[in-house]
């Protein structure tokens, strides 16, 4: 009895011990091609020409039919449009903020509107300025204080945290909630210093609320360097003013698209895994790390594996979501899809952290689910992931999450640079290394593969 328990069981450690260097050989197969190859690299070269892509936008349209054109080539079994109404804004003309002191000295300051703000009245509007480091403070202010001012909002990136995802996620809250804030005091309009990790004059945008019944006043970011230079001459003169003009409007809902690719699978057709990315991104830059990477991540894993010739068992979708940016209505029809279909996932992985160097996942799931995943670690090549960590996923995931519990992750990348670029003009293609998106694609191609494989 023993000794058949144990030559089963050697038996089972030689035979898993196999299908591992296969497993890590398929992997392999995935990161030669992807670094070679370099499609998705090729690919987000080409969705960048088409320019920024803002949900409602004309060129926003423009790359859903060009993804659509380019999944068709790609050997799939389908490729399809998933229609979603989405909110529709525009910044208009650039914006304008003057700071003049009280000797007449007049300072250009460098900004951008938060999405979803609303315009300066016609002619702009002109105020003395308050600043204060957050919220709070703001709260602790009395309304005479306040009112008629422009609040300047004034809080220092935290260059401490070693994921400086941390230190965003600390401060956006300024971006988000400042406007509303401001205008429960009376203030006519809300700026901030940019939340964002470099030192540089680029103002980073990113979305913006107001509640109802409230005035909703005009909002916006300054570059770091601009948000010093008004803090600098406040302190010199606390009188001096701001002339601000903004253009931003807004306009009915649009029509637009979730873009689908999707192969079949062979021996669990309706066990679903879905990657994606957000196609969308915001109005003044490429999009090329946000979300542009994550998209291509998506769209070049799934075409990693069509290469390797591999029939999955179960069936396999790219999804690029429209609006995450301001709205995340493409991932909610595609959750509301999904439950009125009443399709079974088994997995959702998101790619919206950067095209920059993969580090490991983040994953919501029970801890079992967890573990699992973390057995995969060892099949990837080192220097790639090395951790799964608790929690985790994606904002356009995350109603499918919400909905139906399917567990989720999100591809975690070294994310060092991500805050320099993130939401602000420098989130160009020319800021995107091959091999580091590369990197990301084959990573997400072995998740796949072996999500795949093995169930969850
Ligand atoms: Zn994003």
């Amino acid at each position: 009895m023993r000794t058949t328990l144990l030559f089963f069981s050697m038996m089972l450690a030689i035979m898993s011990h196999g299908q591992n260097d296969q497993d890590r050989l398929m992997i392999k197969n995935f990161f030669d091609d992807a670094l070679t190859g370099k499609q998705s690299y090729l690919w987000l070269e080409d969705l960048c020409e088409i320019g920024p892509r803002l949900s409602g936008s004309k060129t926003s349209l423009d790359a859903i039919h060009w993804v659509k054109s380019v999944m068709d080539t790609c050997g799939f079994d389908t490729a399809y449009l998933q229609p979603v109404l989405v909110p529709h804004w525009e910044r208009g003309a650039r914006e304008k903020a003057t700071l003049t002191d009280r000797n007449g000295n007049s300072y250009e300051l460098s900004l951008l509107a938060i999405g979803g703000s609303v315009g300066t009245p016609e002619g702009g509007l002109r105020g003395q300025v308050i600043e204060v480091q957050s919220i709070d403070d703001l709260d602790h202010l009395k309304a005479e204080e306040v009112k008629g001012k422009i609040v300047f909002y004034n809080p220092p990136f935290d260059q401490r945290n070693i994921s400086p995802g941390s230190s965003y996620g600390a401060n956006v809250i300024v971006r988000s909630r400042g406007a509303i804030a401001a205008a429960k005091k009376g203030a006519i309009a809300s700026l901030i210093r940019s939340v964002g990790s470099s030192y540089d004059d680029a103002p980073h945008t990113g979305t913006g609320n107001y509640l109802e019944g409230l005035d909703s006043i005009p909002a916006a970011a300054l570059g770091v360097q601009s948000a010093e230079k008004l803090h600098d001459i406040l302190a010199l003169d606390p009188t001096a003013t701001i002339d601000l003009s903004m253009h931003c409007q807004w306009f009915d809902d649009a029509p637009s698209y979730n873009v689908i690719a999707e192969v079949r699978g062979a021996e669990f057709p309706d066990e679903i895994i879905v990657m994606g990315g957000h196609l969308d991104s915001w109005d003044i830059s490429d999009g090329a790390h946000d979300d542009g990477a994550g998209c291509m991540h998506s769209l070049g894993a799934l075409k990693l594996i069509v290469n390797q010739g591999v029939k999955p068992k179960r069936t396999i979708r790219a999804v690029m979501f429209i609006n995450e940016e301001n709205g995340t209505r493409g991932g909610i029809a595609y959750a509301d899809s999904a439950l009125a279909k009443n399709e079974k996932h088994i997995a959702a992985i998101e790619s919206d952290a950067g095209g920059f160097s993969p580090r490991g996942f983040g994953m919501t799931a029970s801890d079992d689910k967890r573990s699992k995943v973390e057995s995969f670690l060892s099949l990837f090549p080192r220097n790639t992931i090395s951790y799964i960590s608790r929690g985790g996923g994606g904002v356009d995931i995350g109603p499918l999450h919400r909905a139906d519990g399917t567990p989720m992750l999100g591809l975690i990348v070294d994310g060092q640079k991500m805050f320099d670029l993130h939401h602000s003009p420098n989130d160009v293609f020319e800021t995107v290394h091959f091999r580091e998106l590369e990197l990301g694609t084959a990573t997400m191609a072995g998740m796949i593969y072996l999500l795949d494989q093995y169930g969850l």
